[in-house]
């Protein structure tokens, strides 16, 4: 991976590169890393001897004597192009399908579980750039603006394997320009995303997990000229007319078992559905009832884990996007105004995040410590601006070095 952090292709003018993409990179990961969430504080905490080393051994530099000042860093995320990011994460992404350890997380022992999401990342008072969305606040007698909010959100295809979420691919949800006269909303977004999808992964076996606004004729049919499948929270006033076929026919011929019941076939436009309904106690011992529309057929044997993989899809709320706003990365923390760097700051922490991921869920000894997200972070920091990495037998008190490898 780390020779991927120094291939990006660099923004800066040759003459006047003091330090190489890899060093600002790696730099920004472990900030993230150890949920530092502001760059100020970065460089205060990162100014260290033993962290500088620790980075220049990492990097295979020999000598460095000091880390790039936050605004160096900024300056070159203005300019470097956010699809070099991704480009990073595609090449994490394909590493861990291709070492085959995720295998066990497939719906149905085949499909990779992909999950779409928005969510909000910055909003302003006054226009903060020509791509911003737009809401007015508007007083109900008058019709008078009261108010005006400008701001980012952003679209994520998250794989879901088992309680671990990884962002795949990232559409922003932005105008065009200031005068466009309808708005960039989520469904546009997501044609964009399932064209990168696509792109990035031909030929890998996708179920699309969305809620209930993605039940939807252009989504199902993105969904079926990809050869994708897709398993989708369904309410009832998202369409009504399967809404009535159900509600009728789950009465006359509803196959059940102990928890589920489900229709197949239900006829839509030129397609046909099936739907899938269960009843969950909540924490408050209030019944709550869950309904997905896919296009899996259901049968008694596959039911139970079609409805578990259908909410499997609120992990990406509770334990992604809200880890990642409130106690991980502060997200919606804007490290530099430039759009463009915004764009970088985001992709950097999603890359952060999987390896986040893979080192809270994935290393045994740490898993086992049951330590807290921000226990992890701060020990993560302490060790990294403290104690020097080594090459040879390590100085962890475990007995063999932990190690996550890409390639
Ligand atoms: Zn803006």
């Amino acid at each position: 991976m780390l020779k991927h952090l120094k291939s990006v292709k660099d923004p800066r003018h040759k003459s006047y590169i003091e330090y190489e993409s890899d060093i600002i990179l790696f730099s920004m990961l472990m900030k993230n890393a150890c949920s530092i969430y502001s760059m100020s504080n970065m460089t205060e905490q990162f100014n260290k001897d033993e962290c500088i080393k620790n980075i220049a051994n990492v990097l295979g530099y020999e000598t460095l004597e000091e880390l790039p000042h936050h605004d160096t860093i900024n300056n070159f995320l203005c300019g470097l192009k956010p699809e070099e990011i991704e480009k990073i994460r595609d090449y994490m992404i394909k590493q861990l399908f291709k070492k085959r350890s995720l295998e066990s997380y497939r719906l149905l022992n085949k499909y990779w579980c992909i999950a779409i999401d928005a969510t909000g990342l910055f909003s302003f008072s006054e226009r903060h750039c020509e791509h911003c969305l737009k809401k007015e606040y508007k007083d109900k007698e008058t019709g008078e603006v009261k108010k005006t909010v400008y701001y980012h959100n952003v679209l994520e295809a998250k794989l879901v394997v088992g309680d671990m979420v990884f962002s795949v691919a990232t559409e922003f949800i932005e105008n065009e320009d200031e005068n466009v006269s309808k708005q960039d909303c989520e469904i546009n977004a997501f044609k964009r995303l399932a064209v990168k999808l696509k792109s990035k992964y031909p030929r890998l076996p996708i179920c699309i997990l969305g809620d209930s606004l993605y039940a939807c004729e252009p989504v199902f049919e993105i969904c079926s000229n990809n050869k994708w499948k897709y398993l989708i929270r369904f309410k009832e006033g998202r369409i009504k007319s399967i809404a009535k076929d159900f509600s009728v026919l789950k009465e006359i011929e509803g196959n059940k078992n102990k928890s589920c019941t489900w229709i197949n076939d239900i006829v839509y436009n030129q397609r046909s559905v099936n739907l899938i309904e269960t009843e969950i106690e909540d924490e408050a011992n209030d019944k709550k009832c869950y309904v997905f529309i896919t296009d899996i057929r259901i049968t008694k044997r596959n039911a139970d884990e079609i409805m578990c993989f259908g909410r499997s899809r609120w992990k990406i709320e509770n334990q992604g996007f809200n880890n990642q706003k409130t106690k991980k990365y502060n997200v919606e923390h804007a490290n530099s105004l430039n759009y463009n760097a915004m764009k970088n700051h985001y992709l950097i922490t999603q890359l952060a995040d999987i390896l986040r991921q893979l080192y809270e869920k994935g290393v045994d000894k740490i898993r086992d410590l049951k330590k807290s997200i921000k226990e992890i972070s701060s020990s993560l920091l302490e060790s990294f601006r403290t104690r020097l990495l080594t090459n040879t037998e390590d100085t962890l008190n475990t007995e063999k070095r932990i190690q996550i490898r890409f390639g």
